[in-house]
């Protein structure tokens, strides 16, 4: 297994070496000059300043999602805002980050669903930093779970106070905000449970990955998942030919009718990992048929990812390029990604909360870095394949 590992991501390395560029433009000038195509890159070539790319900013909190979106005409929106307690460590990330995108305030903060990791945040970061709207599936559906309701009554709590605008998504509608000519826009695929009905347009290909061997599912992902990880609010950003692929927790039971027969998402550039990484979500003829260039996966040290999901990242058909916020202690040297591509390689004191920062632009260029970090940010470009049809 271990080989076999390795020789996939020797696979991964020169497949993506073609349409790879590792950037010159390295700290403090992120996605300030990213270079036009086909040229080398260099600071003077400043032909995509910041403010014209999507800048996405995946935060450290251990295991939960907070994940910020920012366009280029800077609408901010916020996917989660992991854990409660800790003296509002997450809900500080959070602002760390928002501050570092020059944000007063974050317009919307979407709740996936309620577990504690991804809502837990909220009245803390509330009491930290300005918020426009939140957007949510609607009530909780998980009664069973002490951390969950206190987590849904918390949010209730300040939905109370009517300081915010509040809206709940159903699959099909675009997010408020997200839905101007030419800018960036945010559709629903997913929620409270239900999927949208018909393929994306340009999506709808029979899946080939919905097979026997592809599609088994392993004995301990649940036939029904009934926990609030199902019902979660899942969106997939368009921008131009760009396509960005974030479900939340979203379990493999709602994942196969997503993708199979047929495939109602269609191809993606960038996957956010569902569920961090865990093995009751990311299954092969998900994450084979959405064909990610990249990958990016907020597990934490000790929550998430998974060796089964780590695996089915790294073999997936498309060799995504594998970003992870935490070295994995459970994948262990053989299963996580390259250490140059995880943020935070240290568990316990070391763990130095570091983030992933990426830019993307609407041809479908993205670029990767990490913080903490002198090492220069990836580039990766779009594939001439990704004229295909979806
Ligand atoms: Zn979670």
């Amino acid at each position: 297994m271990l080989e076999t590992l390795l020789l996939r991501k020797g696979v991964v390395r020169a497949a993506c070496a073609a349409f790879l560029i590792t950037a010159a433009c390295a700290a403090p000038g992120f996605g300030a000059a990213l270079p036009a195509p086909g040229t080398t890159p260099t600071a003077a070539s400043a032909t995509h300043p910041l403010h014209d790319g999507l800048r996405m900013f995946f935060i450290d909190v251990e295991g939960g999602q907070a994940t910020l979106f920012v366009t280029p005409a800077g609408r901010s929106l916020l996917i989660d805002t992991g854990w409660p307690g800790n003296a509002g460590r997450d809900a500080d990330r959070i602002v760390s980050a928002a501050q570092a995108a020059g944000l007063t305030r974050i317009d919307a903060v979407l709740i996936t669903h309620y577990h504690t990791d991804h809502v837990g945040g909220v009245p803390q970061l509330a009491a930290r930093f300005p918020i426009g709207m939140f957007l949510d599936h609607g009530p909780d559906r998980e009664f069973n779970d002490p951390a969950t309701v206190a987590g849904w009554n918390a949010y209730q709590k300040l939905l109370s106070s009517g300081k915010y605008g509040h809206r709940i998504m159903r699959p099909g509608e675009l997010l408020p905000g997200w839905n101007a000519p030419g800018a960036p826009r945010a559709t629903v695929l997913s929620a409270d449970g239900v999927l949208i009905g018909n393929p994306l347009p340009g999506a709808g290909a029979t899946n080939p990955f919905c097979g026997a061997a592809d599609g088994k599912r392993p004995a301990d992902v649940p036939a029904n998942d009934t926990t609030e990880n199902a019902r979660s609010l899942g969106i997939l950003i368009e921008w131009g030919k760009l396509r960005i692929l974030d479900l939340g927790d979203l379990t493999w039971d709602k994942e196969r009718p997503l993708v199979c027969p047929v495939n109602k998402v269609g191809k993606v550039d960038l996957l956010i990992v569902s569920h961090h990484g865990f093995e009751q979500s990311s299954s092969p003829a998900l994450v084979d048929a959405v064909a990610p260039r990249v990958a990016i996966m907020d597990n934490g040290a000790r929550k998430g990812g998974s060796p089964r999901v780590l695996g089915v990242v790294a073999g997936a058909p498309s060799k995504p390029a594998l970003w992870q916020l935490h070295f994995s202690q459970e994948g262990g040297p053989a299963h996580n990604t390259e250490p140059a591509h995880i943020a935070n390689l240290h568990d316990g004191e070391g763990d130095a909360a570091n983030r992933i920062e990426a830019t993307a632009t609407a041809d479908g260029t993205i670029t990767v870095k990490k913080t903490g970090t002198a090492d220069a940010a990836t580039v990766y470009r779009p594939s001439p394949l990704a004229a295909q049809p979806r």
